[in-house]
């Protein structure tokens, strides 16, 4: 059997980091399999859909690399169109057949009939079902003649008098009470399909074997179970995966912050930081690695290692996860991410040694690519640093002034741009033997008087790649 799984987004707004998870869920497992990744838009609400949406979502996806072999931009003969608004006449045709079996009827209430439904129910403390006469087969041959003779009316699908059960790959056995939902309207009578039915529908027609989607549409599946067996289609593999939260245990929300992906992408998360912290949300590596690149999981991914608690969204692991991704980058790519940002006329203007040694010590501290540049002020070109605490404390030793000018005095022999490590060293020695200053005075104050800061990167790296003119600055600065 060949798997095909699908991603069916609803073009109503951005993509969501929860739709996000899910199309990549999906993307990993037709990979681990060999399988077909199949994008369907179900823009059937016509009102909140919009092309736009459909177009910044496709784009997020490809931000993403997850990449789908069929879709409407890349359509296999035997299952388009992929949008659903454009498969309207095929829901009608099933809706039809539907009828012809007697599994659904013709619906001709009224809004306020079916609202005056809904109020009895309520008064009765009773769940509201459809209780409106059309659903009595005495009436089957009425409601044809009314729709032959033009009059608009729903579609609705008689649901069994049966309980039904799932067998869910993340959930377990799910089981739906008998009378759990009543008749349902598959086609309105404007003759506009209903979710539940397009996507049972296409699924069937499409030949999708695994849905894997959010719990959130554990509630929906009922539905679709019935509608499955009345057109006498193959079940295919549920997976429901988790419902994603916030630190406060809620449904995670735009008060949680940032929740589409495109905001993620404007703040310079990379890629593959997003999917490899995504798929950490209610799946996990059977070696528990936390760190991987989608290709990697491409022989390890499976539906068995779903988690069925609820996955907490926290953007600390996030950030930290995307400071791994930046870590694992090859220097080459670094060099060329940190050439494109802005601000970087003095990296860019830099040797290539220059910059391998900068990337390669800077890394350790960055998180996103735009650290770098802030990075290299900071550490590198800052020649006014702020007198901290713990900077006036080791200022104030004894010893420092000492050390302060005996490096002033070396740095106006140096004539290169920079000073070597083998000179930082030569320095430190003198400092030892000839001014006698051991131990923490000597390291810390060679290092206040070099780089400005109680602490950072080991100076053996950080100095030679500070400019002699910076130090220089530097340590006018200090001796103010
Ligand atoms: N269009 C639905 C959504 O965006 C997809 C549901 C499904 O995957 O079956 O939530």
């Amino acid at each position: 059997m060949t798997v095909r799984v699908r991603f069916a987004p609803s073009p109503t707004g951005y993509l969501h980091i929860g739709g996000a998870r899910t199309a990549l869920y999906n993307y990993l497992y037709s990979k681990s399999v060999g399988g077909t990744f199949v994008l369907r838009i179900e823009d059937t609400d016509l009102e909140r859909s919009n092309a736009e949406y459909e177009k910044l979502q496709m784009d997020d996806l490809n931000w993403l690399g997850i990449i789908h072999d069929e879709g409407p931009d890349k359509p296999n003969p035997k299952y388009a169109p992929y949008r659903q608004s454009e498969r309207t006449e095929i829901y009608q045709k099933y809706a039809l057949q539907l009828i012809e079996k007697g599994l659904a009827y013709y619906d001709f209430c009224t809004d306020e009939e079916l609202e005056e439904m809904k109020e009895r129910a309520t008064r009765e403390n009773r769940d509201p079902v459809y209780e409106g006469k059309w659903k009595d087969p005495a009436f089957f041959q009425e409601g044809l003649k009314k729709v032959a003779a033009g009059e608009k009316a729903a579609i609705r699908f008689r649901a069994p008098k049966k309980a039904f059960t799932l067998d869910d790959k993340v959930k377990g056995s799910v089981t739906y009470p008998e009378n759990m939902v009543g008749d349902f309207v598959i086609v309105r009578s404007n003759g506009l399909p209903v979710y539940n039915f397009c996507c049972v529908v296409d699924d069937h027609l499409m030949d999708i074997t695994h849905v894997i989607r959010g719990e959130d549409h554990l509630n929906n599946t009922v539905r679709q179970l019935m509608i499955y067996e009345a057109l006498g289609a193959k079940l295919p593999v549920f997976a429901h995966v988790s419902l994603l939260i916030g630190q406060d245990r809620q449904k995670l929300s735009k008060r949680h912050g940032a929740t589409s992906v495109n905001l993620y992408r404007n703040e310079h998360y990379l890629p593959e930081a997003m999917c490899n912290y995504l798929c950490l949300l209610g799946w996990s590596h059977p070696s528990e690695k936390d760190i991987f690149d989608k290709a990697e999981l491409k022989d390890v991914f499976n539906l068995e290692r779903f988690s069925a608690s609820a996955a907490m969204y926290d953007i600390e692991k996030l950030k930290w996860v995307n400071g791994e991704h930046v870590k694992k980058m090859s220097n080459a790519d670094l060099i060329t991410l940190v050439d494109k940002e802005p601000e970087t006329d003095f990296f860019s203007k830099q040797t290539s040694e220059w910059k391998l040694a900068c990337v390669e010590l800077l890394k350790r501290y960055a998180l996103f690519i735009p650290d770098f540049p802030k990075l290299i002020n900071d550490l590198i070109l800052k020649d006014d640093p702020e007198m901290t605490d713990a900077l006036k404390e080791i200022l104030a030793w004894e010893t420092t002034p000492k050390i302060m000018s005996f490096i002033s005095s070396e740095l106006e022999k140096v004539t290169s741009e920079f000073v070597t490590e083998a000179e930082l060293n030569g320095w430190m020695e003198s400092v030892k033997k000839d001014l006698g200053i051991k131990g923490k005075p000597l390291f810390q104050g060679v290092r206040a008087a070099i780089t400005g800061h109680d602490h950072g990167p080991d100076l053996k790296f950080l100095v030679p790649l500070t400019p002699v003119s910076v130090l220089k600055k530097r340590l006018q600065h200090l001796n103010k």
